[in-house]
């Protein structure tokens, strides 16, 4: 692997493919196990998630659905904070165990508005699996149950995620070169 040049930004490999699906391997086995006879529902988080989410959930074994949704910020009417709504969530998650999928979580601050939108919902559970957590990055109460990688705070390219919608079609992660 070699420097992985997006736009004005020079990238260096940081997660081989290897490595990658290694850890998505074990990921699908574990939830194969944790989640047999529960039906569960991966929520894959549009637009970074999708490789990851084709890659576990084609490793799912046991009885499963997947919905993917983008999530949407806007400022409320009033100045206090952002809501997120989520876009593309057609199933009910009424009852339902909820599983779900990021690509990665830096600040939290996303999931953190959202959760309370879809336990509003009443799901039986909500669980968080994450490819990347930027542990160090964490600002937002968010409970990551599943992840991949713990990760440094370093902008990090590929495998889905993108630096200005450019970036995202590679087996491997590449992370910013130091300048
Ligand atoms: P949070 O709400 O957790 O602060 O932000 C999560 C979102 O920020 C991710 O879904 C992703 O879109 C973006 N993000 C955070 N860190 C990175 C990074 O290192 N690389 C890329 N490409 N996106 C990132
Ligand atoms: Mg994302």
């Amino acid at each position: 692997m070699s420097t992985f040049k997006v736009l004005d930004k020079e990238f260096v490999p940081y997660l081989s493919e290897a490595d990658i699906q290694a850890k998505i391997a074990e990921l699908a086995k574990q939830l194969n196990v944790e989640y047999a006879g529960k039906k569960p529902i991966f929520l894959s988080i549009l637009n970074g998630s999708f490789l990851f989410t084709a890659d576990l959930f084609r490793q799912i074994t046991i009885e499963a659905e997947v919905c993917f949704i983008k999530l949407a910020s806007y400022k409320g009417t009033s100045s206090t904070g952002n809501v997120i709504t989520a876009i593309g969530l057609d199933t009910s998650v009424s009852g339902r165990d909820i599983i779900i999928i990021e690509d990665i979580i830096d600040t939290g601050k996303t999931l953190h508005h959202f959760l309370p939108q879809l336990a509003a919902q009443q799901p039986t559970s909500i669980k968080i699996a994450v490819l990347l957590n930027k542990t160090e990055a964490l600002a937002f109460p968010v409970k990551v149950d599943y992840a991949c990688f713990d990760i440094p705070n370093k902008f990090v390219v590929g495998y889905g995620l993108d630096y200005d919608g450019l970036g995202r079609n590679t087996r491997e992660i590449y992370q910013l070169k130091e300048s």
